[in-house]
């Protein structure tokens, strides 16, 4: 075993981390080494635990080793790690796929794997604009997205990213797409009546912008996309890849308004946060718009090495299995009052807190504002860090994000510890600037 020291020399030495600016990287405090994990906790190389305040990146569901989960993805180890599903079919892919469909929102007949939330929106802006081509609508090159937006850091998903700071520098390289506010839905109706004829889709993440920092959107809003959509006859992409799978309090997001998209992207949840999996759900109405004798080349062109990995698969269906066994969703809602209640006794009232924003078991904790060079979000995470807590903020909005898992003490125990690292480290900023 080599020690934590060697292991951070060697991570700046040869590593080059997402999201990160390695400069400061290999210039702070040596980077935290996760040696294992159990439950919803952390462990590192030296030992010390950590709550995981945001799921492994917003997937993790049932929590880490959970025992059906780890064992289903043995039992497939013992059979095949890796089977394509180009020409060949394997049966837990069939079985996901059934499963998957059956919470789904309703009219989601079909399901076209891929590999992470990224590609799954690739997948979705593809299909829409492949079945309009096919249908003699080659014009609809357009799509319509929110502000703000964030669907993944592929080119297509940066086409209908809106968050300036992570995609303004690519547009040269971008396809074209209108942006309208994810608070107004008035200005999309008029975007739709003005050139919905050069639009294949709209894409929305339902409810809860998750990377713009947890912004949420007014009650009706999603409910009205749809019907704007259907009104001014264009396809609805929801993109549940970070709202999917009991975050919202429901199974899907799009519940909450019981709207039914035309393309759904899943991913980050699906497989209980184990294994890199997603999946584009669509309707049998769009699936038909494929269908054709071989030499009409309406296929759909696209599919990834990794496409519906048996072992990810397995995982996915033994994390379905879990939220009926262990009764995931119904266990949730006390959690997530419980939570709603600790925010407002001890986070939105700090001096160093602007806004409390939550949806079910999304937080977001919105900070006063810091210049950007003091890293105030940074700062808190590193707080929480050292009372035993990982998080990691987006920019001045500090993010709660549990696995759903969580115990109510454990739940009581990140708030108090993000509470505490807010408190701290806002009041040491106030000082260093006096
Ligand atoms: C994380 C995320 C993605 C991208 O998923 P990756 O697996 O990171 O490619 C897409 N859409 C939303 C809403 C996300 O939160």
């Amino acid at each position: 075993m080599r020690t934590t020291a060697e292991l951070a020399a060697a991570d700046r030495a040869h590593l080059w981390h997402p999201f990160t600016q390695q400069q400061v990287w290999c210039e702070e405090e040596p980077p935290l080494v996760i040696a294992r994990a159990q439950g919803t906790t952390l462990y590192d190389t030296e030992g010390r635990a950590y709550i995981d305040g945001i799921s492994s990146l917003w997937c993790n569901v049932h929590g880490h080793c959970h025992p059906e989960i780890d064992a289903a993805i043995r039992a497939q180890l013992g059979r095949v790690a890796h089977s394509t599903m180009l020409g060949l079919s394997h049966e837990p892919a069939i079985e996901l796929a059934e499963r998957l469909l059956a919470v789904a929102p309703p009219g989601l007949a079909r399901v076209f794997y891929s590999d992470s939330g990224s590609s799954a929106v690739e997948v979705a802006l593809k299909m829409a604009y492949q079945r309009w081509a096919q249908q003699g609508q080659a014009q609809r090159t357009a799509f319509v997205c929110l502000q703000n937006a964030y669907h993944g850091d592929t080119l297509g998903a940066v086409s209908v990213g809106g968050i300036e700071l992570f995609h303004s520098l690519y547009r040269p390289l971008l396809f074209e797409t209108w942006q309208a506010p994810a608070d107004d839905y008035a200005q999309l109706g008029t975007l739709l009546a003005q050139r919905s004829e050069r639009v294949a889709a709209v894409i929305v993440e339902p409810l809860v912008q998750g990377a713009a920092g947890m912004l949420m959107q007014p009650p009706g809003y999603l409910r009205r996309v749809r019907e704007l959509c259907d009104e001014h006859g264009v396809l609805l992409i929801c993109d549940e890849v970070a709202t999917g799978f009991g975050r919202t309090g429901r199974m899907f997001a799009c519940e909450h308004e019981r709207v039914s998209p035309d393309l759904l992207c899943v991913g980050k949840g699906l497989t209980g946060g184990y294994l890199p999996l997603a999946a584009t759900l669509t309707t049998e109405r769009i699936y038909e718009g494929f269908l054709g004798r071989f030499d009409e080349f309406r296929s759909f062109f696209h599919g990834h090495t990794y496409t519906g990995n048996p072992l990810a698969c397995a995982a996915g269906i033994a994390s379905l299995e879990t939220f009926e066994r262990e009764h995931t969703l119904a266990r949730l809602q006390p959690k997530i009052e419980l939570l709603t209640r600790l925010l407002e006794q001890r986070v939105a009232k700090l001096p160093a807190v602007a806004e409390v924003r939550q949806r079910g078991f999304m937080v977001g904790v919105e900070l006063t504002h810091h210049p950007a060079h003091e890293r105030a979000g940074h700062r808190v995470a590193l707080a929480a860090r050292r009372r035993g807590a990982v998080i990691r903020p987006l920019g001045d909005v500090i993010v709660l994000m549990p696995p759903l898992s969580i115990s109510e003490h454990d739940l009581r125990r990140l708030v108090a510890i993000t509470a505490s690292a807010i408190a701290e480290s806002t009041t040491r900023v106030v000082s260093a600037a006096a």
